[in-house]
């Protein structure tokens, strides 16, 4: 894997692909600066050895040139995180760009204005990832969030740069983690998979079967399992075209070894609501007009000693509705429960969506081994699938 170190960058230009899409108020001030600090680390690599660096990015969704995508909004930012005068151009190609790039000095910073401006970017325009090309002596791509797409500049562009590609810190990190998980994990490995529906984790957990050695499941995709069972969920949430899966995914895992652990008793509510009155039942025996919306404190004890005896752990989902106060003591056990394992020096990661807000809402981020920043990305790499703008490096 070729990595930042494999460089030197003295009196070389940086194209750096990094992740800005930010949340902006309606100000356009900056509400979450996670991912520019992100990127610091990569940036400063640059500067220090006495390079510069030309950072590029998109924004949004934006349908052609429009303002309120422009990412000059966030060069005060980016300034400041860095803590270099960061200068900005107001196209991404052309002229006025490769001018920009021209004039920049070893340790100076330059911003190229929203990539998707240029529809040429989505599409992977072969001619457009030409002309960024132009722009930096090595090609660095820094942005997991987007690995999983084929865009001009995530993939691309990298077949400009022979011999002059590499990963950042960032993308680097988040390649590492998923392989100690996935690739070199130590054992026992468990991975809890939680969230709302087995149709939208099945890819997952059909690729990790050959990989864990425990799989947690919980959260709402608990009910497909115990109804397919032949249990009783009253209303909980529950996918009955999927039962037939969920059986098969249970023969699945005992044929491979995988011990599978679901919920045993649950919080059931009498409606979608935090004020709902709650009692706890066993997840197989759910009164009629009642839904399971969090793990019951039996579970959670078995899903403690499992994660306890883990040495490597991934995390994707929670184990409820955690957006409600009430329903929320599942997912904050199973992140204590993954905070003690990892400071006895088990390997922790989190992934995915739901789970990454979970973890920042509960304040687990400093006590799990890595919170990954790539929603979509993280969830195809443990689909199995190998990301474009990896390959591109690699190749
Ligand atoms: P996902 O995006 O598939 O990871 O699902 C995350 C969502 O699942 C969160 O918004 C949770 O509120 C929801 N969820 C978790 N447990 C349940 C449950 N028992 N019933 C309904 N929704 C749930």
């Amino acid at each position: 894997m070729k990595t930042l170190s494999d460089f030197n960058f003295s009196d070389k230009k940086a194209l750096i692909r990094v992740d800005f899409n930010v949340p902006l108020n309606e100000k356009f001030e900056v509400t979450d600066a996670t991912r520019i600090q992100a990127a610091k680390p990569t940036i400063i690599k640059v500067l220090e050895d006495g390079g510069s660096a030309v950072l590029m990015s998109h924004l949004g969704r934006p349908k052609g040139v429009q303002e309120e995508f422009s990412l000059k909004h966030i060069v005060a930012d980016i300034s400041e995180v860095i803590g270099v005068e960061v200068k900005f151009v107001e196209n991404c190609v052309g002229a006025v760009a490769e001018q920009a790039v021209a004039a920049l000095n070893p340790g100076e910073v330059l911003l190229l204005e929203n990539l998707r401006f240029h529809e040429e970017e989505t599409k992977g325009d072969v001619a457009f990832a030409e002309q960024l090309s132009k722009l930096g002596d090595i090609y660095v791509n820094d942005a997991f969030g987007t690995a999983h797409r084929a865009h001009a500049s995530t993939t691309i562009v990298a077949q400009f740069f022979s011999g002059a590609k590499c990963f950042g810190n960032l993308l680097a990190k988040e390649i590492e983690s998923i392989n100690k998980v996935l690739k070199d994990g130590q054992k026992p490995i468990t991975a809890v998979l939680g969230g709302s529906k087995v149709s939208s984790k099945i890819t997952i957990i059909e690729n990790i079967l050959d990989k864990v050695d425990h799989l947690i499941i919980g959260g709402g995709m608990t009910y497909t399992f115990v109804k397919a069972q032949g249990g009783k969920v009253g209303n909980s949430i529950c996918e009955d075209d999927k039962q037939e899966l969920a059986l098969s995914i249970l023969k699945q895992a005992k044929e491979k070894g995988v011990q599978v652990h679901l919920p045993v008793d649950v919080i059931a509510a009498d409606g979608f609501a935090n004020d709902a009155n709650t009692k706890i039942e066993p997840a197989n025996a759910i009164s009629d007009g009642w839904e399971g919306l969090d793990a019951g404190p039996q579970t959670r004890q078995n899903f403690h000693d499992v994660i306890m005896q883990s040495k490597t752990i991934l995390w994707n989902g929670p184990l409820g509705v955690f957006e409600m106060e009430n329903f929320a003591k599942g997912t904050i056990a199973l992140g204590d429960s993954i905070a003690e394992a990892t400071a006895n020096g088990a390997f922790s990661l989190v992934g995915g969506g739901d789970s990454v807000a979970a973890v920042k809402q509960f304040g687990f981020g400093k006590k799990v081994s890595y919170v990954s920043t790539g929603g979509g990305a993280m969830l195809e790499s443990l689909e199995g699938k190998t990301l474009p703008g990896i390959v591109a490096i690699e190749a």
